[in-house]
């Protein structure tokens, strides 16, 4: 690739644990050939040169304060692509569990005399606030899937992660239902892209790659009630990662249905 103009490449990141943005670096320590095609001009965790001038960004977190808001148009008015990078950014991920309480309690809670000083509101998706490109699910996101992804911008193709069910993975890896030892599992309704990692380990899915499309919520939630959970503890599993997700389609079935 020598004499060919590299993509300038940057990385944001919002409200996070930045485990992507880890993955990120392991993933470029593992296939350092991804230096030779793009020129990183900003990541905040690996690197102290900053840039405004980027064509490809990759935004990990949420966006959990009103403060968010300017910095992720800001980003999006100079990039030509963006890129939700990970859970939290794709689905608003773990950050909107405070989603389903009372904001006010949640910072009071964890900031006590000085909630006023913190102006964090719902957890949302990037998506939520400007046009995304395209994603790159899982907490953390996987390295191998990262790299494809890169390689598809390159091509100049839109990154395609699965939109079938973890299942399938799970089934073609023959692992043993976890169902089947007594779990329960969102496999059914989760995208895979993961090789079903959390199965194969003998752990349930979390749903940490969001919704496939048209997922059959209703059903799986019958499945788990009928293998002992309560409707708080079904709850409870659905919105660890999907709280954004989980309660809109929900709240949708029931508009449909009353
Ligand atoms: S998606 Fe998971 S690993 Fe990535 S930043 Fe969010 S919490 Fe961390
Ligand atoms: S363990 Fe989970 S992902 Fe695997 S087949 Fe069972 S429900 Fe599906
Ligand atoms: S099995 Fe589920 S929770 Fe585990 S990495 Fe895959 S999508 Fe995420």
């Amino acid at each position: 690739m020598k004499n060919t103009i590299k993509p300038k490449v940057a990385f944001f990141d919002f409200t996070s644990c930045e485990g992507c943005q880890l993955t990120v670096i392991d993933a470029l320590q593992t296939y350092p050939e991804l230096l030779e095609v793009v020129d990183i001009v900003e990541f905040r965790e690996a690197m102290s040169e900053r840039s405004d001038s980027y064509d490809i960004a990759f935004i990990e977190g949420s966006c959990s304060r009103a403060s968010d808001e300017a910095r992720l148009q800001d980003i999006r008015e100079r990039a030509g692509i963006v890129v939700a990078l990970g859970a939290c950014a794709h689905l608003g991920g773990v950050n909107a569990i405070r989603n389903r309480q009372n904001l006010d309690e949640v910072r009071q809670y964890v900031y006590g005399g000085y909630a006023d000083w913190f102006d964090a509101y719902e957890a949302r998706a990037i998506g939520d606030l400007i046009e995304v490109d395209a994603i790159i699910p899982g907490c953390p996101i996987d390295r191998y899937e990262f790299l494809q992804a890169v390689k598809a911008l390159m091509q100049g193709r839109s990154p395609e992660p699965p939109d079938y069910p973890v299942c399938i993975e799970c089934k073609l890896d023959e692992n043993v239902c976890v169902y089947q030892r007594g779990h329960v599992c969102l496999g059914p309704i989760t995208r895979a892209g993961c090789k079903a990692i959390c199965p194969a380990y003998g752990m349930s899915c979390d749903g940490c790659r969001g919704l496939i499309p048209f997922p059959k919520i209703e059903s799986l939630k019958q499945v788990m009630v009928e293998h002992g959970l309560n409707p708080h503890e079904v709850d409870s599993k659905l919105t660890l990662f999907m709280t954004n997700q989980a309660l809109d389609l929900v709240q949708e079935e029931n508009a449909h249905v009353s």
